[in-house]
């Protein structure tokens, strides 16, 4: 039995953003058959509803630069997971940010959060291995290598840091350093400077035993100038130390044959509820009816850069005169919804838009639509192309990240240029292959029989915890040894 403490911002179905909340509320459930014992952290934020959780913990104060943060900790679920409950720093209706942009406090408050793990891990749940993931908890082995290296309590964790969105880094600027509790020595180049900058993701990929990330591609790619974002050499200083493992899908939640939320239910072997699905999509959107017989494109994505949403915006009228019909939902940079505003009113017959995270919608968009186009500029995993797989709803992808590993002729249509005209050019390609009903159908089902549950990928979890556990100790020690000596300047 290998016992992993989590730390994480988010995981469904108390807190979610995006797709890390799906992979952080659904791998600990998943490794329970791999021998794993999982207990998850995240911070309790307003949303989370704590009526079915109990306090286990009254006060555990967390000190940082010569401030006491007062906390106290909750616990709910079988996993379990534990919130940790600081209303002066968590009780807030954004994750991260609000209307006005990212909280001014995000660097004390998830340094909380970090120095947080290690006392749940001393008092709480005693982990092997400290799983943290992405920025917010970049500084968890930075604590325990350098403020508590010399504490026995800690030896023999270790730690795996897991990357699911590189573009996201946790940049501070140095003044922070003292209010998270961390000396100047660790503000160096192999520690957590980035261009004059605190990089708390840097802390993750620098201190971290092993790295992960969520798929082969995006692995390669993140070490490239390309994807890097400046973080591609520390990247390859590392490569030794990092794996790739694909995120699963919780078909518990993402089966057409049990989705609560859509029209009719349907299989491969009986795919006829899915223009049910379509008529109920048309009708929300208030399409006409006449769009049945055509291809129906649809998206769900946050409205960044990232997602390729100006991709969208170009091609969009374009669509219209291809004689298709498309559903967005999304939420993100208000200039984008406003150019999505504005092709959708110029074609009101064509094009539906809804803005708002909307769970419900999602799943009657991956049911209902023939199509699903994720135009990504990167993609680490991508969750929605996979969903999209299993309610027969064939991906128009860009071939990078998750999207290029998941994705094939098989199974769907693939991009390579970042451009308009390569993406219109798959749109049609399917759309032409629409028109052949049988070959259509066929596509469909090779996509929905395709089995992208957490098994496998837990699988590799555990195999990469043991790795990680039974690593050289010498060699182990002689990292640890290495950064006490860094600190030590
Ligand atoms: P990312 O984490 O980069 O946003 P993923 O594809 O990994 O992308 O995961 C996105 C998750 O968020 C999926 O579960 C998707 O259905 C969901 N999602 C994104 N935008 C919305 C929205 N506006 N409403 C409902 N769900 C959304």
């Amino acid at each position: 039995m290998i016992k992993v403490l989590m730390v994480a911002s988010e995981a469904t179905p108390f807190a979610k953003t995006g797709g890390l909340a799906d992979v952080v509320g659904s791998l600990p459930g998943a490794l329970r058959s791999f021998d794993c014992e999982v207990a998850v952290l995240i911070p309790r934020y307003r949303a989370i509803d704590l009526g079915s959780a109990r306090r286990i913990y009254d006060s555990l104060p967390v000190w940082l630069g010569g401030v006491q943060h007062q906390t106290s900790l909750y616990q709910a679920g079988e996993t379990p997971f534990y919130f940790l409950d600081a209303p002066a720093l968590y009780d807030r209706d954004g994750l991260y940010g609000d209307s006005d942009g990212d909280y001014p406090d995000n660097a004390v408050r998830f340094a909380v959060l970090s120095r947080a793990a290690l006392a749940v891990a001393r008092r709480v749940f005693r982990p092997q291995i400290l799983h943290c993931h992405d920025w917010q908890s970049g500084l968890v082995p930075v604590y325990l290598r350098t403020v508590f290296a010399c504490d026995p309590t800690f030896l023999g964790i270790k730690t795996l840091f897991s990357i699911h969105n590189l573009g996201y880094q946790g940049l501070f600027p140095p003044a922070v350093l003292p209010q998270v509790g961390l000396d100047r020595r660790v503000f160096n180049i192999k520690g957590l400077e980035f261009f004059g900058q605190v990089s708390l993701i840097k802390g993750g990929l620098n201190y971290s035993d092993a790295l992960s990330t969520v798929s082969r591609k995006y692995a390669l790619e993140i070490q490239t100038p390309e994807y890097g974002f400046g973080l591609d050499g520390v990247l390859r200083a590392r490569s030794a130390d990092l794996y790739a493992i694909l995120n699963g899908i919780d078909y518990g939640n993402w089966d057409p044959q049990t989705d609560p939320y859509i029209a009719a239910q349907y299989s491969p072997g009986d795919l006829s509820g899915k223009r049910l699905c379509k008529q109920d999509l048309i009708g929300e959107f208030g399409l006409p009816e006449l769009a049945v017989t055509r291809p129906l494109l649809g998206v769900i994505s946050r409205l960044t850069p990232q997602k390729g949403t100006e991709l969208l915006i170009e091609i969009a009228p374009q669509l219209v005169e291809e004689d298709l019909y498309l559903v967005v939902l999304g939420s993100g940079d208000p200039v984008y919804e406003e150019a999505l505003q504005t092709v959708a009113a110029a074609c009101p017959d064509r094009i539906g838009v809804r803005f708002g995270y909307d769970e419900s919608l999602a799943h009657r968009i991956e049911a209902g639509a023939d199509v699903f186009l994720m135009p990504s500029q990167y993609e680490p995993s991508g969750l929605n192309q996979m969903y999209s797989l299993r309610y027969g709803t064939v991906p128009v992808v860009r071939a990078t990240g998750g999207l290029d590993d998941t994705i094939d002729e098989g199974t769907g249509f693939k991009f390579q240029e970042y451009s308009a005209e390569a993406f219109l050019a798959a749109v049609r390609a399917a759309a032409a292959a629409y028109q052949d009903r049988q070959g259509w159908e066929a596509l469909m089902r090779r996509g929905m029989l395709k089995d992208y549950s957490w098994r496998a990928s837990a699988a590799e979890y555990a195999a990469l915890y043991q790795k990680v556990l039974d690593d050289d100790k010498q060699a182990a020690s002689f990292s640890q040894l290495q950064h006490q000596t860094q600190m030590r300047g």
